[in-house]
């Protein structure tokens, strides 16, 4: 086995991978170990272990896998309050330059319902926005809201969005190859993830298959991309993870999976203090 980001073969077993009963993924792929890599502290599945065809289907049948209805109130606000903080971060980090802002191109990757997109579309309200979303529940959503359903491929873009993906795929690098190559000189990525900084206070990892803190994160970018990416920014946001996995919230939530109340996403943690791991990304 070698790190799916750093590619050592350094990596020591860190414990069962934890599934939701009667799981879907469970059923595909059993008895998934994860392991931390020693030179780049990532910890991860067993990528090797897990076939992508399969994995796609897995996601077609459920949106991320997560079977969450996006559609109470408290999920809604839940993503409209990310969709904010993203969004503000395309407005600190994102200047058109010479372009018309009319021919701006964004493109989300596994963009759900399309939050992101739509709260990016109020800065940019004539900018081309697409989506590969796989879930076929949210196509039809997608595409009355006039974003475009399509693949990555000769699509050049000028920003780029992963919001709750990179965790899931079984190769990090080959998505990010992929975007270096259709993102525009000067063009942003804006990735968010879950901040596994929190791992052992998780009741379970499903569907996730990295699990990436702020050192993990930095690493990938820092060493395989230096001479195609600039790290502006990384840092940890949401609510305190500590408080919120081992307090009654967080347990309640993890056991129902019914969706917490809305919370504040715009906050910055000096640490590794918040749920949600940031990182910002300039094309070079
Ligand atoms: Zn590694």
């Amino acid at each position: 086995m070698k790190c799916c980001s750093c590619k050592s073969e350094k990596l020591i077993f860190y414990k069962k991978y934890a599934y939701w009963d009667n799981s879907v993924l469970k059923e595909k792929f059993t008895d998934l170990g994860i392991y931390q890599c020693q030179t780049c502290d990532l910890i991860q599945v067993n990528h090797s272990e897990i076939d992508s065809e399969i994995l796609d289907c897995y996601y077609v049948e459920s949106y991320r896998g997560s079977g969450f209805n996006v559609y109470s109130p408290e999920m809604e606000g839940w993503f409209l309050a990310r969709a904010a903080a993203l969004t503000n971060e395309v407005k600190r980090h994102f200047t058109v330059q010479n372009k018309a802002p009319n021919s701006l191109k964004v493109f989300e990757f596994g963009a759900g319902y399309g939050y992101n997109l739509l709260e990016i579309r109020s800065l940019f309200p004539n900018a081309e926005l697409s989506t590969n979303e796989l879930d076929l529940h949210c196509v039809e959503t997608l595409r009355a809201n006039n974003i475009q359903v399509t693949s990555i491929k000769d699509h050049f873009n000028d920003i780029f969005v992963l919001s709750h993906v990179l965790e899931h795929f079984v190769n990090p690098l080959s998505i990010i190859d992929e975007i270096c190559k259709q993102l525009n000189t000067n063009g942003l990525i804006i990735i968010e993830v879950p901040n596994d900084h929190f791992l052992d206070l998780k009741i379970t990892n499903e569907p996730h298959l990295s699990f990436f803190n702020k050192r993990s994160l930095s690493h990938l970018f820092k060493e395989n991309y230096k001479d195609r990416l600039e790290v502006l920014d990384v840092y940890t946001s949401g609510p305190e993870g500590k408080e919120y996995f081992s307090g009654p919230q967080g347990i309640s939530y993890f056991l129902s999976k019914e969706p917490p109340a809305p919370v504040d996403f715009s906050n910055r943690w000096n640490g590794d203090e918040g749920i949600c791991l940031r990182i910002i990304l300039r094309k070079l």
